[in-house]
C-alpha cells in the first residue's frame, strides 16, 4: 500500500529520497532506477529521427496526493521551480478534506473524415447515417488487438460545415474506444479503413482522415473540498496579521471569477493548470502537445476562451474546486511502453488503466491551479518563486554544491536576484 506522505522529504539527499520513495511506494529500489539514468541512445534513436543524443529534465515527486481514497506518489517532469512544491502543499490541504474525488468517461476518441465534392451534403449525410451500423462493423472487422481488449467503434456522427474557405462540405466523426491507449495511431488507422466505404456510400471524395485532439468525449474530472480553517496562514512578513481561511477562500473565488470572465486572465489561469498536468503527462511518456491542444480547444468551446476550472464555497463555507477537461493519455503504445522512466512512473503511481492515470492528472492540475490562485490572492506569486529562482540564477552564474544555497539566500535577503550579483557573491565566497 502506497503512502504519499513522507515527512521532511525535501531535506533528504537524493539517495535518501530514492530509498524513502521506494519504501513509501512499497517497491524495490531497482524499480525506480530508470529515474536516475539517461534514456539509452539506442532506444532514443528508434523513437524519433536523426537522433544525436538525449535531453534530460528534472523529475520531482509530488507528495500528499490522495485520489479516490488511494494515496498516490506523483512523478512530475518539469523545468519550472515551485510547481512540485506547490502541488504537494495543496494536496496536503485537500487531504484534510478527504482528498480528490475524480471520475472519467470511457476512453472515446474522435476520428475525422473530411468528405469533399458531394453533390448534396444533406442527402449524403442521411445516407451515411442510414448505413451507420455497416460502416462501424466494417471498422471493427479489421484485425486489431484493441478490439480484442474491448475497444472499437462506438458511434458515427455526421456534421455539415456550411461555410469554409472552400465552401460547404461534410465531416464524419468516428467515435472510437481506445481502451488504455492514447489512441492516435489506432484512430488514424480506423479512419483510413473507413474512408473508401464512406466514399462508396456518400459519393464525393474523402480528403483528411485523422483524429481530433479536441477529445471532448474523453474527459476527466477532479473535485476537492478544503475545510476553510485549513486555508488560514501567517504572512511571510511577521508584522502583518495572518490571513484568515475565509479571506483566502474568497480571494481564490475572486481570482477564479477573473479567469471565468476574461480570456487574457484565463490563458494564464489555464497555464497554471497545465503546470500540474503536463509534468505528469511527460513523466508517463504521453503526448503533451495533444493534451495541451485538447485543453485549450475545450476552454474555447463556447466561442469565448475561459477557465477550465471552477471555484466556489459550499453551504458549510468550505472551498470547493472542480476541474473538468479532455484527457487523452495512455499507458500502452507511444513512448509510454518504450521509455523505461515512463514505465517506472506508471509503476510508482500504481495505475493499471488509462482512466486511472487521467484521473490522477486532473487532480494534479486542480492542485496546481489552487497553488497559483492561493499565492496570487494573498502574498503574490513572486515571494514563493524567488528563492527557487535565485537558486537557478546562482547555478547559471557558476555556483555548485553548497555555494548554490549560499549565493541564492544572500540574493533573496538582499532582494536583488540578478546574474551580476550572483557572480559577485560567488567571487567573494571563493575569496
Ligand atoms: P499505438 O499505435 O502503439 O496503439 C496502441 C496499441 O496498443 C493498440 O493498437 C493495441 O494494439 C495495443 N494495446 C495493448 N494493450 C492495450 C490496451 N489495454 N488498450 C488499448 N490498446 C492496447 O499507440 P496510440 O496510443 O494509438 O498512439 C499514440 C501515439 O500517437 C503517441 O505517441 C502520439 O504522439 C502519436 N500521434 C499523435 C497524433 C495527434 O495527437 N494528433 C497524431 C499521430 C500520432
Amino acid at each position: 500500500m502506497t503512502r504519499s506522505r513522507i515527512a521532511g522529504f525535501y531535506n533528504l539527499t537524493l539517495d535518501e529520497r530514492r530509498a524513502q520513495l521506494a519504501d513509501a511506494a512499497d517497491l524495490p529500489l531497482s524499480d525506480l532506477l530508470p529515474f536516475n539514468s539517461l534514456l539509452p541512445t539506442d532506444i532514443a534513436s528508434h523513437m524519433v529521427e536523426n537522433v544525436v543524443g538525449t535531453f534530460s529534465l528534472p523529475l520531482g515527486i509530488a507528495l500528499n496526493f490522495q485520489v479516490n481514497g488511494r494515496d498516490v506518489l506523483v512523478p512530475m517532469v518539469i523545468e519550472e521551480p515551485s510547481v512540485v512544491a506547490g502541488a504537494s502543499f495543496m494536496a496536503k490541504l485537500v487531504r484534510a478534506g478527504g482528498g480528490f474525488t475524480a471520475t472519467s468517461t470511457d476512453p472515446l476518441m474522435i476520428g475525422q473524415l473530411q468528405v469533399l465534392d458531394v453533390e448534396n451534403a444533406e442527402k449524403a449525410a442521411e445516407q451515411i447515417l442510414a448505413n451507420k451500423a455497416e460502416l462501424m462493423a466494417h471498422v471493427d472487422a479489421a484485425e486489431s488487438s484493441l478490439k480484442s481488449r474491448g475497444g472499437g467503434a462506438r458511434e458515427l456522427e455526421v456534421r455539415i460545415i456550411a461555410e469554409s474557405p472552400i465552401g460547404k462540405f461534410l465531416v464524419v466523426h468516428l467515435v472510437y474506444d481506445v481502451r488504455d491507449a492514447m489512441g492516435a495511431n489506432a484512430v488514424n488507422t480506423a479512419c483510413e479503413r473507413l474512408a473508401p466505404k464512406v466514399e462508396a456510400i456518400a459519393g464525393g471524395r474523402v480528403h483528411l482522415r485523422i483524429l481530433s485532439n479536441l477529445t471532448d468525449k474523453r474527459m476527466a474530472k477532479a473535485t476537492c473540498r478544503i475545510p476553510v480553517k485549513e486555508l488560514a496562514f501567517g504572512r511571510g512578513d511577521p508584522t502583518g496579521r495572518p490571513y484568515t481561511g475565509e479571506e483566502v477562500r474568497d480571494g481564490i473565488i475572486e481570482a477564479w471569477a477573473f479567469a471565468a470572465a476574461d480570456p487574457y486572465r484565463a490563458a494564464t489561469h489555464n497555464k497554471g493548470i497545465m503546470n500540474g498536468v503536463d509534468p505528469v503527462v511527460i513523466a508517463t511518456g504521453n503526448d503533451w502537445r495533444a493534451v495541451e491542444a485538447g485543453a485549450h480547444a475545450y476552454a474555447a468551446r463556447t466561442g469565448k476562451y475561459t477557465s477550465l476550472s471552477t471555484w466556489s464555497k459550499d453551504d458549510e463555507g468550505n472551498l470547493v474546486g472542480e476541474l473538468e477537461m479532455p484527457m487523452a493519455v495512455g499507458i500502452v503504445g507511444g513512448a509510454t511502453k518504450v521509455h523505461p522512466a515512463a514505465q517506472a512512473a506508471l509503476k510508482l503511481m500504481g495505475v493499471t488503466t488509462a482512466n486511472e492515470l487521467a484521473e490522477i492528472i486532473v487532480s494534479v492540475g486542480l492542485a496546481q491551479n489552487m497553488a497559483a490562485l492561493r499565492a496570487l490572492a494573498t502574498e503574490g506569486i513572486q515571494r514563493g518563486h524567488m528563492s527557487l529562482h535565485a537558486r537557478q540564477v546562482a547555478i547559471a552564474a557558476g555556483a555548485s554544491g553548497e555555494l548554490i544555497e549560499k549565493v541564492a539566500s544572500q540574493m533573496v535577503a538582499e532582494k536583488m536576484i540578478r546574474m551580476e550579483r550572483a557572480e559577485e557573491i560567488l567571487k567573494e565566497s571563493q575569496g
